[in-house]
Formats: C-alpha cells, structure tokens, sequence
C-alpha cells in the first residue's frame, strides 16, 4: 500500500528501508529508524499511533493543535478553500481571506498592534520581525540601528536571523558565524532561588537589566530590536519572573529600541487571552506568531507590528513597494481559511478561557509531582507545565528522552526538551485527561533510572 505512507512499498531504487529517504528535522534519525514511533491518524485529545493505540495528546501535537485535532470546523473551511480558489498571489494581487484574517487578528492583539504581515512559520515570522525592525529603524531616519538582541535559551526557529538571536549553540555550531552584530540577555532560569514556583517567578526581574548593560556597552544608536520570548517554551517552560517583561518595556522605551515578543507558542490561549502581551499587561511593538493561528492545520504565522511603526515605513517609501520582503504563499487562501475557521471556534468555544478556567486544577496536578524521583523543579502557567529532571551523570538529556519514549509507549505524548518534560495539552482537555496525564507521568518516573 503506498498513498497513505505507512508502511510503504514505495521505496527509492535500490534502497530497502521505506524510512530512509525523509531526512527527519530535529530527530536522532537512527535511533527513530531503528524504532520507529508513527502517528497516523487524530481525533480531538487523541492521536493513533501506527499500532493502533490511543495516545493522549499532552503537547497540542508540537505546541499548536490547541483546539484539538480534526475539527470539523476548520477541515471543512480548508476543503471549500481548496475548491474554491486553491492559490492566488498576494504580490501586486489580492484575494479577500487574508484581509479579512489580518483584520479578525488585528482585533485580537494588544491596542495598536493591527497591521498584519502574513509567513508560513514560526521561523518566517521571527526573520520577518527583525527585518521590519530594521527598516522602521532606518524609515526613521536611525539607520545606524542595526544590533539584534536575543536572549540565552531562547528559541526563535531556524532560519538565520532566528538562530542568530536564539540562545542555543546546538542550533547554530554547524552553520556558520550567523547574523553579525547580534548580542544576547542572561537567561531567567534560576533554580537555586525559584524552584517549584507556581506561576511567576518571584527572582530575577533585575535580569532585564542586562539590556541596560548591552545599551551601556555598545550604545542605543547601535541597537535595532530586542527580541525575546515571554514565556520560554522550547527550552523548558521559562517563565519570566515577577516584573521582567515590563522592566524590558521601560529600557526599550527609554532608548528607542523595538521590542519583539515572539509569541509563536504562548499565543492561541496557552497562557490565557489571545496573547501573552495582553494576558500580562507588557505591550510590544512586535508580536510574531504561527502554530495555534490555524490549529497548526495549514502551515501560516504572522507578525504583529504596531500601526505609527508600520505607518514609518510605508511613508518613507518614495512610492511603489515599502517592503521588499514576503513569500509566495504569504496568506494563501487554504491557510487563511483555516486561520478564520480557527479563530471561529477558539471565540465559539472559549477556549481563550481555558487557561483560567483550569489553570489552578492544572498547576495542582502537576505540582503533585513534587517529590517524584528525579523531579528538581517544576513550574507551570496557563496551560503549559515544565516538569525538570536532574540529569543522569555523563548523561544528560537521558532521563527526559527514556520518559519521553516510555510514555508515549504507555499512551501519553509528551515533548522531552534536555531534562525537562513541557506539558501543553490542547485547550479542550479535561480534568479526567489532566488527572491521567499526571498519574501517567508520576508511574512511569518511577520505573526510570
Ligand atoms: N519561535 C518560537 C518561540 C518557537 O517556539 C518556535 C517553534 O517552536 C519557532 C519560533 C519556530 O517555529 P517554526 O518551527 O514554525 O518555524
């Protein structure tokens, strides 16, 4: 059988394993090959796995599936899409479905960030915003403004730009010197005074303070953007501490620096609301965003930009084109249909209120976990848990992989991220799933080295 891919007699000429030719992203591709796990089909909480078991979804699929799979809501509006107009340019052209998604977005973000680009990913949307951060820098007459500032442990996808202000050397060792001028904020992980913490961190606003030492260093004139995440999720669940995000606000604002939130995970109600922004009271002037835009159905992701800043560049341009940036499939009419249909049913379902109306039954259960072998910390906001492990001596990263692996052998998928197990289920789970998740978790650290 060969159309649904599993398992395939197609295989290249000469080549015997059906598995070889997909080069897996971010995949220890010989050990998945020697062992392959597939998921091939999901319906709401589950997936099914290849041997035709259930696998209860703690992770939105790869943070995205936040309404849960397969609703029929958004598959329908994909398939009229696709029969209707499957692609249309949106250079020099337009059709009407990303306008009318940039304007349902506009309304959904922080008060004045409503013009809207459209990408098709996370990593799209991060390069997006540090390209327009330069060019309103330099529609603003501050074309001296080039320095591009990330965070250590952050992670802003794979382009470029994105590993260049990203705080993983793993991400970056092997390609080369990346973007120059870039400088990187301390990260806020301090397990030595906020262990267990429930919600914010009440240690290390002072962190922001970094950005201060950067402006101190190399001078505001040289500065462009800081980008960070408001909430790590990639790297472990890092949530910033009491005070942070505003702290970053106030130093930006006082040297005209753009600040970038990259809300590619914590937008779509993870940590309730439509974004982190708004959920925490700490405005950007940039807000990136993908996965949950279309319940991750059609790839798309979007940039956020405040309008007097989208305004600087479109009337620093003499005439004809102010950006010289987009991509073919920049608000492609399937990916705009899912991004509306999404939207729909997020409004429909409430599922922005998801996070409030769990969260303390979420942070109880996974705070349940204190005490567990191996747990050094956990920590959990909105609907998100990161449940740290201490590291296996000369292995670190073991332990959260063997878990990872038990547990989706055991029916629950987890992401495992260096030590730290990130829990992100879809908004429609319920107490009875948040319980088994949890009891899953707790049984199977026991059986682990
Ligand atoms: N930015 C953040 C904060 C992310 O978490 C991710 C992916 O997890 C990305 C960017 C990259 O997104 P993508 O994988 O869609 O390119």
């Amino acid at each position: 059988m060969c159309g649904f891919g599993w398992p395939g007699e197609c295989v290249v000429k000469g080549e015997n394993d059906p598995l070889a030719s997909f080069w897996m992203p971010f995949t220890a591709n010989r050990a998945f090959k020697a062992n392959p796990r597939q998921l091939v089909s999901a319906s709401g909480m589950h997936y099914q796995s290849a041997d035709g078991r259930a696998i209860l979804d703690g992770t939105s699929g790869l943070w995205c599936s936040n309404a849960g799979h397969c609703r029929p809501e958004i598959t329908e509006a994909i398939a009229k899409a696709a029969a209707t107009l499957d692609f249309a340019p949106t250079f020099q052209l337009g059709h009407p479905l990303p306008f009318e998604l940039a304007q349902r977005l506009a309304a959904l973000m922080p008060d004045g960030l409503d013009r809207i680009f459209f990408t098709n990913s996370g990593s799209e949307s991060v390069d997006t915003a540090l390209k327009i951060a330069l060019a309103i820098q330099r529609a603003k007459g501050q074309g001296t403004r080039t320095r591009l500032i990330g965070r250590e442990r952050g992670y802003h996808g794979t382009g470029f730009g994105g590993i260049s202000v990203g705080g993983l050397v793993n991400n970056r060792r092997a390609f080369g010197g990346g973007l120059p001028g870039v400088d990187h904020l301390r990260h806020t992980h301090d397990l030595a005074r906020n262990a267990f913490t429930r919600g914010f961190p009440q240690h290390g606003a002072e962190l922001a303070d970094d950005l201060q030492r950067l402006v101190d260093l190399h001078g505001a004139d040289t500065i462009a953007a800081v980008i960070v995440e408001p909430m790590a999720g990639s790297t472990g669940v890092l949530v910033p501490p009491v005070g942070y995000l505003q702290r970053l606000r106030d130093i930006c604002d006082a040297h005209g620096i753009i600040l970038i939130f990259d809300e590619v995970i914590t937008a779509f109600g993870r940590v309730g609301g439509a974004t982190a922004a708004g959920q925490w009271g700490v405005t950007p002037d940039i807000i990136t965003m993908a996965k949950g835009l279309t319940n991750a159905t059609v790839p798309m992701g979007a940039v956020a930009v405040k309008r007097e800043l989208h305004d600087a560049v479109i009337e620093s341009a003499p005439g004809g084109i102010e950006l010289f940036h987009g991509y073919t499939y920049s608000g492609h009419p399937l990916a705009s249909a899912a991004g509306l249909a999404t939207l729909d049913l997020y409004a429909r379902d409430g599922l922005f209120d998801r996070a409030a109306e769990l969260g303390s039954y979420w942070e109880d259960a996974a705070h349940g976990l204190k005490g567990q072998c191996h747990v050094i910390d956990i920590r959990t906001i909105g609907l998100v848990a990161g449940i740290e492990l201490e590291p296996r001596p000369g292995a670190p990263t073991a332990r959260a992989m063997e878990l990872f692996h038990a547990c989706f052998d055991n029916g629950l998928l987890v992401r495992a991220t260096g030590d730290i197990i990130a829990l992100s289920p879809p908004l429609i789970v319920e107490k009875t799933e948040i319980d088994e998740m949890f009891r899953k978790i707790a049984e199977l650290l026991d059986r682990i080295d």
